[in-house]
């Protein structure tokens, strides 16, 4: 009989190398304490806070310093040879293979890649522009033959003062930059993204619902019981407020208005801790849960954890695989197993592969005269409409509503006139959506 499974799923925020100088450093203690920090930013006073046994009469600062100033969490890759170096160990056979799942495979990575853009500032020295992260990584993947890895969606919102090192959470604020980063992967690399990890850990409406027309899984989900919101930065639910969100490893649909709360939404969110931070860890306990319900329900249970490419990966994954291991081997009835996030998702929501190709998505495209005509040939549409991107002669890239056919037809139009673009100022048009098994269709429109 098979066994139920733990699928183990390694989100990494893909963003590129990143530099963090002192006074940088100091200022981001001091902002994420929520206190005035009299010293002066130089590794002498860096080593001294860290080998120090008191710092603030309050014991509780004095313990989220130190978590905040841990030497592991401020080791960065400061440039993309440092990243490269890394990579080119972790991607290999040989390192994959030093962490067996119970099937006998080897470890696998779910690239949530970024591109940093609308900033102005960029303190961090972090990699600008569109496609930046998401070239060096599309490259290096196939380079390293890692097939068995996905890449997928992560976004920054753009902040109020346009520094590429401030969170912030409104992707309606951000939708220029939202839309081209789409358009260009889109029309330059044919790629569409179906699996979401929240920039920041922080869904919010705007998100919820842009997120709701394109992209059926999302692994953002943060919560957690004892969650540690002290930390100055993260008070009241600010940044990843996951609270009131399942936090026992079930996956969920969110709902209309409150992203946190089961709903009718058709997404599904699964939960995604994370690796050796200072909250929001995971953890063996974590990891008895999802095998506790594993074996109770006998189902497949998804455990999503997250880090950074911008940090040595090896160590945290050293670290959560000990976690697993200790855990796994109390519960010798369930299986575990690295899994890609799209074949992790259908497998905890119990689509069989059968159905998954039976109902894949298949779009057409066909212009005639002015008039593009979309329609679903095969299986159903995830969201509302598909995804258009256009790209113009003059190197432009553009994405806009369709119009809707007859009710209940599956077919959208789009007219190129004056009012959009002439057919003359078109250079390439393509179509993309996802069903809700995640498979994908893109389709060049033949101009
Ligand atoms: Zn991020």
């Amino acid at each position: 009989m098979k066994k139920p499974v733990v699928h183990i799923v390694h989100h990494v925020d893909t963003e590129g190398p990143m530099c963090e100088p002192l006074s940088e450093l100091f200022t981001r203690v001091g902002q994420t304490l929520g206190v005035e920090l009299d010293f002066l930013p130089t590794q002498q006073n860096l080593e001294l806070l860290q080998s120090a046994s008191c710092v603030f009469k309050d014991k509780e600062t004095d313990m989220l310093l130190k978590k905040i100033i841990d030497p592991a969490l401020l080791s960065f890759n400061k440039s993309w040879y440092e990243v490269e170096e890394m990579l080119d160990r972790i991607l290999s056979a040989e390192y994959r293979n030093e962490f067996k799942d119970s099937f006998g495979n080897g470890w696998i990575y779910n690239w949530h890649l970024l591109d940093h853009v609308g900033f102005t500032t960029n303190p961090r020295r972090r990699e600008l522009g569109y496609s930046g992260v998401f070239n060096f990584f599309l490259d290096k993947l196939k380079a390293t033959k890692s097939d068995q890895d996905s890449t997928q969606w992560h976004f920054h919102p753009v902040p109020f003062n346009k520094a590429a090192n401030i969170s912030a959470t409104s992707y309606l604020n951000s939708t220029y930059e939202l839309s081209q980063v789409v358009c260009r992967r889109l029309i330059d690399a044919n790629w569409f993204p179906v699996v979401n990890r929240a920039g920041f850990h922080t869904v919010r409406p705007d998100s919820n619902w842009w997120l709701e027309q394109w992209l059926p899984f999302d692994a953002s989900n943060q919560s957690l019981q004892n969650d540690n919101t002290a930390f100055a930065d993260n008070i009241n639910g600010r940044f990843g407020d996951w609270r009131g969100a399942p936090d026992d490893w079930s996956l969920y649909n969110p709902d209309l208005y409150d992203w946190r709360k089961k709903g009718s939404l058709k997404r599904t969110i699964a939960r995604c801790l994370n690796m050796n931070t200072r909250f929001r860890n995971i953890s063996v306990q974590e990891f008895k849960k999802a095998f506790e319900l594993a074996k109770s329900t006998e189902k497949d249970v998804y455990v999503g954890f997250t880090n950074h490419d911008f940090r040595e990966m090896s160590t945290e994954i050293e670290l959560v695989h000990g976690m697993l291991s200790e855990a796994a081997k109390d519960y010798p009835e369930v299986d575990h197993k690295f899994s890609d996030t799209i074949s992790a998702f259908r497998a905890c929501i119990g689509y069989d592969n059968e159905e998954i190709s039976k109902e894949k998505l298949q779009l057409s495209a066909e212009l005639s005269g002015t008039t593009l005509k979309v329609k679903v040939e095969n299986g159903d549409l995830f969201g509302s409409q598909p995804f258009i991107a256009i790209k113009t002669v003059s190197n432009t890239y553009h994405t806009d509503n369709f119009d809707f056919g007859e009710p209940d037809s599956k077919e959208f139009y789009y007219t190129f006139d004056y009012l959009t673009f002439n057919l003359e100022q078109l250079k390439t048009v393509k179509v993309a959506a996802n069903d809700k098994y995640g498979n994908t269709s893109i389709v060049t429109v033949n101009l």
